[in-house]
């Protein structure tokens, strides 16, 4: 068996690049990894979890001012899941867009991650750890894209390469954690060219996991090997009391018999959204998916495909920056400095919060503006309460779409056209400068919310669904199924890959 690279040397090389990558919050200290390596004759499995995420034994920031020295005092369920596995060992807390509110990976109190897609790991750097000599690394600033976000550290550590190892392509985690609320796992990772997996809402627990909008918050997984997120997908998928919106057991036992897939039997209509034909999509990234679509049929894998209409799908992103905004000032209102966040005092001040508040940066203070005003009372009748109707719409044309039946809902239509799964693109292009990135989103700040477009409805239906690169182009594909049929979602993409 050919022995990938040490723990230590591992160690030495998150250590080495972590000042100019920005990948982690916190590194775990080598004295504690290798005493989460109980067995040194086994493989190791190394993660790290997206700094929302609480892990009694690592801080927790959410890469937030207002979190700086905030140390957890349990452990989340993922957590606790994970710490279970013999020889899992956990190499720290990741960077993130603040909060999980943002889709570039740009707005952490920490600055943006860097994208390894683009700015590989130069091999100097592991000649100098070898050799125990100090190095500069040194990378080429010329393509400097953004990662994607929010679960930005997420994604660069589970995509980057370690040089010269002795496995073809041996990334420095195996698999890492993040969280999806409105594609913050599915849009990084088809800008960095690795898989991730938003579970249907409610396979997961989200206990010790901060919440940015509770009724579309994930717990995703990212990798660059889609058997390894079935893996970790088969450790996380247990109910949780401690959970009030975990799956019941009693669906989870029904959909036991019924959600999965037989690779060699199974015939898998697919639909493409006609509504995902958009005008922003370049030339380029529309040849590439075209072909994927011609090799998914040509390939005589028991595939058809078939155009679908869910008109109600336009609404999504009006309806989201009604909805999550909204959640997210209610969940935040608990910042300020009395429960969490230090208490920062000016005696001149009148209001006794503000100073708090004031820690959190520009994205999550624009989010608390808009949640507000979505919920005023102005307002309320004509917006929040008319995109939770939308939304109930949506989520009926989608289940409309699946020949499975949804565990909690009824079709209401009886359309034969029905399908087993949805594909489309994840993102509009491959990952955008960085510099344009900052420059469009100064000259309008709603521009960045337009990233989310193909991922966004998925989880306001609270669908599964996972994307998948197509080979080193930069672009991915995303592969959604009825809510519940997690593993079938993930069995048709180990075929289609
Ligand atoms: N980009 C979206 C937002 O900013 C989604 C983020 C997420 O999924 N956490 O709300």
């Amino acid at each position: 068996m050919v022995n990938g690279t040490s723990l230590k040397e591992v160690h030495k090389l998150i250590e080495t690049i972590n000042p100019t990558y920005n990948i982690f919050n916190k590194i775990t200290s080598l004295n504690e990894l290798l005493k989460q390596q109980k067995n040194t004759n086994k493989p190791v499995v190394r993660y790290a979890l997206k700094d929302n995420i609480a892990s009694s034994d690592l801080p927790m920031t959410c890469s937030s001012k207002i979190l700086m020295g905030f140390q957890p005092k349990y452990d989340a369920t993922v957590t606790h899941l994970l710490k279970k596995q013999d020889n899992w060992v956990n190499l720290g807390k990741l960077n993130l867009d603040e909060f999980g509110m943002g889709s570039g990976g740009v707005h952490s109190s920490f600055g943006p991650v860097k994208n390894p897609l683009y700015n590989p790991i130069p091999e100097s750097v592991m000649d100098s750890i070898r050799n125990n000599t100090k190095c500069d690394v040194d990378i080429d600033y010329s393509e400097n894209r953004v990662t994607g976000g929010s679960s930005s550290g997420s994604t660069a550590l589970a995509s980057a390469i370690i040089p010269k190892s002795n496995i073809n392509d041996e990334r420095i985690a195996h698999f890492t954690l993040g969280t999806d609320t409105g594609g913050s796992v599915r849009l990084p990772a088809a800008w960095c060219n690795i898989s991730s997996f938003k579970p249907s809402y409610g396979r997961i627990s989200r206990f010790g996991v901060v919440p940015y909008a509770q009724s579309l918050d994930t717990v995703g997984i990212l990798s660059a090997d889609v058997n390894t997120i079935e893996t970790v997908y088969d450790v996380l998928n247990q109910y949780d009391p401690k959970d009030p919106t975990s799956m019941n057991e009693s669906i989870r036992n029904e959909l036991s018999y019924i959600d999965r897939f037989d690779e060699i039997h199974d015939f898998v209509s697919i639909g493409v959204i006609q509504e995902f034909n958009i005008s922003g999509i370049p030339n380029s990234t529309n040849e590439i998916y075209t072909q994927v679509l011609s090799e998914i049929l040509s390939d005589e894998k028991n595939f058809d495909l078939k155009s679908v209409s869910i008109e109600k799908i336009n609404e999504s992103l009006p309806i989201y920056f009604t909805i999550a905004p909204a959640e997210a000032s209610s969940n935040l209102a608990r910042f300020d400095g009395i429960r969490y966040g230090p208490k920062v005092e000016d005696k001149t001040d009148v209001n006794i919060f503000e100073n708090t508040r004031n820690l959190f940066g520009d994205e999550v203070q624009k989010r608390i503006l808009l949640g507000n005003y979505n919920l005023s009372s102005e307002v309320y009748e004509d917006k929040f309460k008319k995109a939770q109707i939308l939304r109930t719409e949506l989520i009926e044309a989608f289940n409309n779409c699946f020949k499975d039946k949804h565990p909690l809902y009824n079709s209401t239509d009886n359309m034969s056209d029905k399908v087993d799964v949805l594909i489309s693109l994840t993102g509009v292009d491959k990952a955008p400068l960085l510099s344009e990135f900052l420059s469009s989103n100064s000259v309008s700040p709603l521009d960045e919310f337009c990233n989310d477009v193909f991922t966004i409805p998925m989880s306001l239906a609270g669908l599964p669904c996972i994307s998948i690169p197509i080979r080193d182009t930069g672009i991915s594909i995303q592969i959604t199924g009825q809510y519940g049929y997690d593993k079938k979602v993930l069995g048709i993409a180990k075929k289609i890959k």
